[in-house]
């Protein structure tokens, strides 16, 4: 009985140490990111297509924050329409509210009040069968 009791203790012990070092390790190399980012890549259509040259949605999202213009950067799936709405989240006002809400310490790294006045900014990816429509009106 003692031994599966010492055994217990131990592998308790060892869990709780693995527990702790693995939080402070993720802290540690943990990656802020712009929380435009999510933004811009909530208003795009989400086909991961490649046809703007990028790998995907999220990467395309990145280029544009990075970029901090849609100058040059293009989705043939939205079309206009969502580029409209991606320039509208790169506005200098919207990062301006996206900035101080880096620090808030929460997980994602921005304050979800925020967030939500900046995505009012934009339609959300529900205008996306519109903006089809609208490109192939074209
Ligand atoms: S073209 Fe548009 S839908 Fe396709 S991967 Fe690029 S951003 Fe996403």
């Amino acid at each position: 009985m003692n031994l599966i009791l010492i055994s217990m203790g131990v592998l308790g012990v060892t869990a709780l140490v693995a527990a702790i070092l693995l939080y402070f390790v993720s802290q540690f190399f943990k990656v802020e990111e712009d929380p435009r980012i999510d933004l811009v890549q909530a208003v795009l259509p989400g086909a991961n297509c490649g046809g703007c040259g990028f790998a995907g949605c999220r990467n395309f999202a990145e280029a544009c924050v990075k970029a901090g213009s849609t100058e040059g950067l293009a989705c043939p799936v939205g079309g206009d329409p969502t580029m409209d709405e991606v320039k509208k989240i790169l506005t200098p006002a919207a990062a301006e509210e996206a900035a101080p809400a880096a620090q808030t310490g929460d997980k994602k790294g921005f304050d979800p009040a925020i967030a939500e006045k900046i995505k009012a900014l934009a339609t959300p990816r529900a205008a996306f069968p519109l903006n089809i429509a609208m490109a192939q009106n074209k």
